[in-house]
C-alpha cells in the first residue's frame, strides 16, 4: 500500500523530473524501484539504472531524429540486401563501411551500375547506419538538390541553405548523371560537391559508366577539379548486372508456373 506521503512525494518527483528534462525516469522510478527492492539494490545501483534508461532512450530518440531529418525516400536496410543476387557487391566491403570509418576519414563512395541493381538500396542502407552511429546525414535525389539550390539562389537564402549541407557529416547524391539542365544548375551542384571535399563524406549513385565521365560531365558540365575532388579518396562499388526487379519479377513467374522449384531463387539470373 503507497502512503499519502509517498504518493506526495511521487508527485512532487514527477514535477521535479519534468522540470529537468528526465521524462524516462519518471516514467520507469517506480517499477524500477520496486525491482530493486527485489533485488536488494542499493541506492547508487538503482539510481545506476535509471540514469542508464533515461540515456538509452535519449539516444533512440535521437537516432530516429536524424533518421527523419536525412529524409530517405524509403527506407532500406542492408539486412534486406540480397548479396547473392549481385556478386559484383562485395559484402565484405559494405559491411566495413556500415562501420562508417570513412565518415571519419571524409572519404566518399560511389555507386556506378544500371538502374534497378541496387544502388539507392545499398546508398539509402549504409547511410541509415550513419544515422544510428550519431553521424548527420541528408539524402538528395541529384534533380531535387538542384531544384531546392536554385530555389533558395532565386530567394536569396542560399547562404543559409550552404550552412545547413555544411554541418552534414555525410550527404547522399543519388543519381548523379542526369544532369542539371541549366548551366546556374550545374554550378550550384558542382559548388556544393568541392564543398564537401574533405569537410563531408558523399555517398553519389550514377548509372554512368565510371570512364564515360570525363566525357559526359566533363569539363562544361563538371569541371575536372570537382570530379577530382569526389573521386579523390574513393571507394567505385560496382553494382554489375540486371536489374534486380526485373530478375525478381522473373523467378516470382516461373515460380508460380512450377509450384516445386528445383533452382532456389537467388541462384536464378
Ligand atoms: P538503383 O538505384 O540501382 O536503380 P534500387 O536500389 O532502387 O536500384 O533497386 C531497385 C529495387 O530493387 C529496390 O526496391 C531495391 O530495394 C531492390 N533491390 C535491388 N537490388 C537488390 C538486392 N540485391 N537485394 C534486395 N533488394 C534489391
Ligand atoms: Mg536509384
Amino acid at each position: 500500500m503507497t502512503t499519502a506521503t509517498e504518493t506526495k512525494s511521487l508527485v512532487l518527483l514527477r514535477h521535479h523530473l519534468k522540470a529537468l528534462r528526465l521524462p524516462t525516469i519518471g516514467a520507469e522510478c517506480e517499477k524500477v524501484a520496486r525491482q530493486a527492492a527485489a533485488d536488494n539494490a542499493d541506492h547508487l545501483n538503482y539510481l545506476l539504472q535509471l540514469a542508464e534508461l533515461e540515456l538509452l532512450e535519449r539516444e533512440r530518440r535521437a537516432a530516429e531524429r536524424r533518421l527523419k531529418a536525412a529524409r530517405f525516400p524509403t527506407l532500406k536496410s542492408l539486412d534486406t540486401f540480397d548479396y547473392a543476387a549481385r556478386p559484383s557487391v562485395n559484402k565484405a566491403l559494405i559491411a566495413e563501411l556500415a562501420r562508417c570509418d570513412f565518415i571519419d576519414k571524409r572519404e566518399n563512395v560511389l555507386f556506378v551500375g544500371n538502374p534497378g541493381t541496387g544502388k539507392s538500396h545499398l546508398a539509402t542502407g549504409l547511410a541509415a547506419q550513419a544515422c544510428a552511429k550519431g553521424y548527420k546525414t541528408r539524402f538528395f535525389r541529384v534533380t531535387e538538390l538542384v531544384t531546392t539550390l536554385i530555389e533558395a539562389r532565386d530567394e536569396r537564402t542560399l547562404g543559409r541553405l550552404k550552412a545547413a549541407l555544411a554541418k552534414l557529416d555525410l550527404l547522399v547524391l543519388d543519381e548523379l548523371g542526369y544532369v542539371p539542365a541549366t548551366k546556374i544548375g550545374a554550378e550550384l551542384l558542382f559548388d556544393v560537391i568541392a564543398t564537401a571535399y574533405e569537410r563531408t563524406s558523399l555517398i553519389v549513385t550514377t548509372n554512368l559508366p565510371f570512364e564515360s565521365w570525363p566525357e559526359v560531365l566533363g569539363s562544361e558540365r563538371l569541371t575536372g577539379a570537382t570530379l577530382d575532388r569526389l573521386t579523390h579518396r574513393c571507394r567505385i562499388i560496382e553494382t554489375k548486372g540486371d536489374s534486380y526487379r526485373l530478375n525478381d519479377a522473373k523467378t516470382r513467374t516461373r515460380r508460380a508456373a512450377r509450384p516445386t522449384p528445383e533452382t532456389p531463387a537467388d541462384t536464378v539470373r
